[in-house]
């Protein structure tokens, strides 16, 4: 037997397998070292999803000539000198394995000057130097990636479609200009521009070029400060909401990552704002000690651990519902739909451009490619103009060519919507019933309908809400026992949680194979809705290991304000409809049921006018 070392081609192609592991992974690896070296302009030009080309091109600090050779050899880094630094990286990347990795499996272009002296252009094939000279001095680096796999072709096959691959792409670079505000990125494919940021840190007008302009416009600024934490954001009003947890983006110190407490507590501050099964559009960058941050050192996964992460989570729970709170959230009844603003919509939806992988890849670019609004300029006058008509409290005719105007005026609404004492429901009069369904009311700003089975849901839970209170431990005897049959491993789990469920006055007693008998319930348990509240525990203890009583309290004060309030096709008379507003007004969170689904929509006096074009 005979043990050989692996020459440096064959363990570079080795390792490309883990760090290049499709087009997207080579942007990913190429962005960040752009990143890494202080670049404020970043242009990417992809070919065919990449497949056929990627170019990387920066204004950053460059390669020194007598080093830009080092740059392409396995673990060389110009950013970790020793152990230690492993777990305190700042910078992106920090293996040292990115270039030679992607060298190995393409032809790799490279043009790099500090800017001080000539600089550097080497041609790579499959890792191997095959032209070496010197190139003009822009500072700054170019890197054109061709032929991607062409010496791998087993890898190639994994690849799916083009617009898997671009939507892999367009995903990275979204999550980069997100973390990198001060970035300008640039994005086309074949020729065409697909994205664009305007590097001026708001995160808002980034919003409004990943998300598009109508969802930008509905989003609210969020601020807030711990003694480890601080958060700043901005969370797209309740109406705006998406079927996958995909929107919700979190950045710590410059960095895209993924904490599913996190994601959690953001949920939870949307709590009775969102239909259920509906997530939010969120953005969040949160500065802190990088110490109090466990990254994986895996430089490809997202995944971290906070160590104080109860007063993270709890800190932005309680930004949200603050922020919602301090907002009127009704809905425009009517749905736009101009032809101005359609182009509202400029770049792709992001909607059909799902990160995760099961989701089938739609044509993502298609269609937009035929609207006029992807002219060069057009993003950015369009990001200018919805912050400001933002600012102008949906003065839609507003509009500024200064884009510094508006950053500054942001910072300011952002300090408005904390000082500002919100109207919330205004004073509405009935005019009469639709349906005996919803409720027509009016005032001087127009009309509005009223879904009267939801308002009263939201009355009545905010009564239970309050009414069942602080939990004790007393206990109600039940005149006729109730017995249930759990599943096996149902069974199991209330056996693990006896005590728990003891402690809070409920006591299951073992009845025959997984059955139990229940003789008497805790005092605050909704009459009549006693057997429903066992299950809820029981299914909560399955699903979360622990039981949570002040969600379950919520949960049955939802029941309980579902089945006592007025159902629809129940007439109403004006008294009865004024009582109802009246009550609604008093509603701590008066714009959704709690099942998050709109109970208000407004037809505005202008709109109403556009309408009926009295005025145009
Ligand atoms: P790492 O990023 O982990 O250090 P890479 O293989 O990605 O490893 O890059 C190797 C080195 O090449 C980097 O440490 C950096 O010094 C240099 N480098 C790569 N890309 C650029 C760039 N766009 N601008 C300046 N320097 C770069
Ligand atoms: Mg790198």
């Amino acid at each position: 037997m005979q043990i050989n070392e692996l020459p440096d081609y064959l363990a570079n192609k080795i390792a490309a397998g883990e760090v290049v592991e499709r087009p997207a992974s080579v942007v990913k690896e190429l962005v960040e070292n752009s990143v890494d070296a202080n670049s404020s302009w970043i242009k990417i030009e992809i070919k065919e999803a990449g497949l056929q080309e990627i170019k990387v091109t920066d204004d950053g600090n460059g390669i020194p000539h007598d080093q830009c050779k080092k740059a392409f050899l396995r673990h060389a880094t110009s950013k970790i000198n020793n152990e230690n630094d492993l777990f305190h990286v700042r910078t992106l990347g920090f293996r040292g394995e990115a270039l030679a990795s992607i060298a190995a499996v393409s032809r790799l272009e490279i043009k790099t000057s500090t800017g001080d002296e000539a600089g550097t252009r080497m041609l790579l094939e499959g890792g191997h130097i095959k032209e070496e000279g010197r190139s003009d001095a822009r500072q700054g680096t170019e890197i054109t990636v061709q032929d991607i796999f062409f010496n791998t072709p087993a890898r190639l096959k994994y690849l799916k479609t083009v617009h898997t691959e671009l939507g892999h792409i367009t995903d990275i670079i979204n999550r980069m200009a997100f973390s990198h505000a001060d970035i300008r990125f640039e994005l086309t494919h074949n020729g065409k521009r697909i994205f664009q940021t305007t590097g001026k840190g708001d995160l808002r007008q980034i919003a409004a070029s990943v998300y598009g302009m109508s969802v930008a416009k509905q989003m609210i600024p969020v601020h807030t400060e711990t003694l480890d934490y601080e958060i700043t954001g901005y969370i797209a009003k309740p109406e705006v909401n998406r079927a996958s947890r995909n929107y919700i983006t979190t950045i710590v110190n410059g960095r895209f990552i993924k904490s599913i407490g996190l994601a959690k507590s953001i949920t939870n501050g949307f709590h009775t704002f969102l239909p259920i099964g509906r997530q939010p559009v969120v953005v969040l960058n949160i500065s802190m000690d990088p110490y109090l941050i466990d990254v994986n050192v895996h430089p490809t996964k997202l995944e971290v651990r906070f160590s104080k992460e109860k007063e993270l989570f709890q800190a932005v729970e309680k930004m949200i519902k603050d922020a919602l709170h301090q907002q009127t959230l009704i809905p425009a009844g009517q749905k736009k739909s101009t032809p101005k603003e359609k182009s509202d919509q400029p770049q792709f939806d992001f909607d059909r451009h799902q990160p995760s992988a099961s989701a089938p890849m739609q044509e993502p670019f298609q269609e937009k490619s035929d609207q006029d609004s992807l002219d060069d300029i057009g993003m950015v006058r369009e990001a200018e103009h919805i912050s400001t008509s933002m600012t102008m409290e949906n003065n839609e005719h507003n509009s500024s060519n200064n884009l510094e105007e508006v950053v500054e005026s942001n910072s300011q609404e952002q300090q408005q919507v904390v000082n500002k004492e919100v109207t919330r429901v205004p004073v509405m009069y009935p005019i009469g019933q639709h349906h005996g369904t919803y409720i027509l009311a009016q005032n001087e700003e127009g009309l509005y309908i009223i879904d009267q089975h939801a308002a009263q849901e939201r009355i009545k839970y905010e009564y239970f809400r309050d009414k069942i209170g602080e939990v004790d431990g007393h206990v109600q005897d039940l005149l006729v026992p109730l017995t249930f049959e759990f599943t096996q491993q149902e069974a199991l789990y209330i056996e693990q949680y006896k005590e728990e469920l003891q402690k809070v006055g409920l006591f299951l007693e073992a009845f025959g194979q997984n059955a139990y008998i229940v003789r008497s319930h805790p005092h605050w348990f909704p009459k009549g809705e006693e057997a429903e509240i066992i299950r809820d525990m029981v299914d909560q203890l399955i699903q979360e290991k622990q039981l949570n009583l002040h969600k379950l309290r919520e949960e049955a004060a939802i029941l309980m304000s579902c089945k006592r309030s007025i159902k629809a096709n129940h007439y109403l008379n004006t008294g009865d409809m004024q009582r109802l507003l009246d009550d609604l007004r008093k509603c701590e969170e008066p714009f959704t049921c709690p099942h998050g689904r709109p109970i208000i929509i407004q037809f505005t006096k202008y709109e109403m006018e556009k309408m009926f074009k009295r005025i145009m």
